[in-house]
């Protein structure tokens, strides 16, 4: 496989999704956090955008670099430097290795390992982990199982939401949230939700060109 994969479309499909939930997602950051989650990720997403140029001139494992310091540097919120380190790491874990589903389901897997050491938080804390985790887990699972394609990427859309959901009873441990105590249960966290809509958008753009 080519080693020069076409990101743009993905980060217009991402744009598409967030913009299509804009409204829910400020809400779910106004209810238990400081509201900027959303123009945090417009930020990124922009500057995303308007290096596009210098990113489809990129091989897939630098640009995934370049995207990791391009949202640590314009982002802001914990948000930024969580997913920047993700795509620093996808960066150097891409570096050499075959573009597949088993080598792309390792690098994702070691970006959300990145979140997970960087915010020092794990599955059950009300954060975007609790979308990334089992989408990983997931992806895993069905490349053990050798399952096709286009199912594995609705297996892990299907384990993204409900890991989304799962969050809404919980009490949050990390992040702003965890500040409210019981206040927070009964409100989904939106990274979850912003993470579980951009591998929706990610996964559904695989199966249409699939
Ligand atoms: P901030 O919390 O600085 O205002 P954002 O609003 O952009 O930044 O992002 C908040 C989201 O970041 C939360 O909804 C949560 O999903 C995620 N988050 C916050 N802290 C952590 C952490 N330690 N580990 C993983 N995710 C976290
Ligand atoms: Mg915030």
């Amino acid at each position: 496989m080519s080693n020069n994969l076409p990101l743009m479309p993905y980060i217009d499909a991402i744009k598409a999704s967030i913009t299509a939930h804009a409204d829910e997602i400020a809400q779910l950051d106004q209810a238990i956090g400081d509201g900027d989650h959303l123009i945090n990720l417009q930020r990124g997403i922009e500057a995303l955008l308007k290096n596009s140029e210098e990113l489809e001139q990129l091989e897939f494992s630098a640009a995934l670099s370049k995207i990791g310091m391009t949202l640590m540097s314009t982002m802001g919120g914990a948000s930024g430097s969580l997913f920047g380190s993700m795509f620093v790491t996808m960066g150097k874990t891409a570096k050499g290795k075959t573009l597949d589903v088993t080598g792309m389901t390792e690098i994702f897997t070691a970006g959300v390992e990145s979140i997970k050491a960087r915010g020092k938080a794990d599955i059950g804390e009300k954060t975007m982990l609790d979308a990334l985790i089992p989408a990983s887990t997931s992806l895993k699972q069905s490349i053990r199982n050798e399952v096709e394609l286009s199912a594995a990427l609705e297996d892990m859309k299907k384990a993204a939401i409900e890991g989304m959901e799962s969050t809404k009873d919980m009490l949050a441990t990390k992040g702003r949230a965890s500040f409210l105590g019981e206040r927070a249960r009964g409100h989904i966290d939106a990274g979850a939700r912003t993470s579980q809509l951009m591998l929706c958008a990610i996964a559904d753009l695989i199966i249409e060109n699939h």
